[in-house]
């Protein structure tokens, strides 16, 4: 048993059972514990690689595209750039280098990061910018925003209800046989009624993120009233269904209760649930990062950048390119969605 989850045990030992939320909140964010406090999750040595990760394509492309979006509004107040949960900086880092010689484009970045450990990176890997770290997108000054987050929404803590014989019921993690387990409230819960919870049948299990909403507001609020646009990307779909409560540890799934802040827990986006939150702005249509990665050009500057690699550089960005792209990969699983001052024209890709 690891000190987290010695942790975890007396807690619950105290308390009673915890929500997957509160353990998830525990098991990523604990000051001495926790995975982001301590890891360095990303890469062929970390357990997981992201997007802008397995190649520069991704940066460049998303950084034109939004470029392309901004100047379409003929908006002109000075936008800023902000990055939701940046990992490393490094689609950042690509977006900047890709946009240096576009005029209206933001030179002022802020990143809503949690970890001290990957501020230190995001530091150095931005180095030259004018780059400020927040706690809250209230603390962004007031005008239009050019927002992106990558597999940012799938780390927010989620809740899981379970429609049973009697009604719903939260499930809960608490301890079996000494060892941390999953098993549901005693209580009926008394749930708001959305869609997907009038049309839930018996064993049926319903992911809610509570923290959605008030980000997405103020995403909302911002754009309905100063203009610019957010690019949301995540793997997930609309309307999404059951447990997708996940844990990944050198690239291989494992029990999300085994191992607690030394794995990544998350759970897919439910884009919808997403797309509810929004008001006043319009929102494109969900779209398969493959596509909107190939109607962007994907495959055009994968040939440019293959002229000047040989060998193994050349077998990798050749991978590479598939990974973004191949429905088999992360093209299809990995969702887009944009949200736009309402009646914009929709950007080219989506
Ligand atoms: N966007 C990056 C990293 C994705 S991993 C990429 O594509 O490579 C998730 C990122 O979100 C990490 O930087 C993590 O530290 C950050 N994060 C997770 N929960 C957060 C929270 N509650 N507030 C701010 N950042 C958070």
């Amino acid at each position: 048993m690891n000190p987290l989850s010695k942790l975890l045990n007396q807690q619950i030992r105290y308390n009673g059972p915890m929500s997957i939320s509160q353990f998830m909140e525990i098991c990523l964010l604990h000051p001495k514990y926790g995975y982001y406090t301590n890891s360095s999750p990303f890469g062929q040595k970390g357990d997981f690689v992201t997007a802008p990760e397995v190649s520069q394509m991704f940066g460049e492309l998303i950084g034109l595209f939004l470029a392309q979006a901004w100047s379409d509004q003929k908006n002109l107040e000075e936008a800023v750039l902000v990055e939701l949960g940046p990992g490393r900086g490094t689609l950042t880092a690509d977006i900047m280098r890709v946009t240096k010689s576009i005029k209206n484009f933001p030179k002022k970045i802020y990143l809503l990061e949690v970890s001290a450990k990957l501020k230190l990176l995001q530091k150095s890997n931005l180095e030259g910018y004018q780059v400020e770290w927040i706690k809250n997108l209230n603390q962004i000054p007031p005008g239009p925003i050019i927002l992106i987050a990558n597999e940012f929404f799938d780390s927010l803590p989620i809740n899981q209800y379970l429609k049973g014989a009697d009604g719903w019921h939260e499930r809960l993690i608490g301890i079996k046989n000494g060892e941390l387990a999953f098993g549901i409230s005693e209580q009926k819960l008394n749930i708001q009624s959305t869609e997907y919870f009038t049309h839930a049948v018996k064993g049926d299990i319903v992911e809610v993120r509570p923290s959605v909403e008030p980000i997405i507001t103020e995403i909302s609020n911002k754009i309905s009233q100063w203009g610019g646009i957010s690019l949301i990307i995540d793997y997930g779909c609309w309307d999404l269904k059951g447990n997708t409560f996940q844990a990944i540890k050198s690239h291989k799934y494992i029990n999300p209760l085994e191992k607690p802040g030394e794995v990544d827990l998350t759970a897919h986006v439910d884009f919808s649930s997403l797309a509810r939150s929004v008001l006043n702005c319009s929102i494109s249509k969900l779209t398969d990062q493959g596509v909107l990665l190939e109607r962007l050009g994907i495959s055009e500057r994968a040939n440019i950048l293959s002229r000047s690699l040989k060998a193994d550089d050349l077998e990798n960005h050749i991978a590479a390119h598939r990974r973004l792209t191949h429905p088999n990969e992360m093209g299809t699983l990995f969702k887009v969605m944009a949200i736009l001052p309402k009646l914009s024209r929709m950007p080219l890709g989506l």
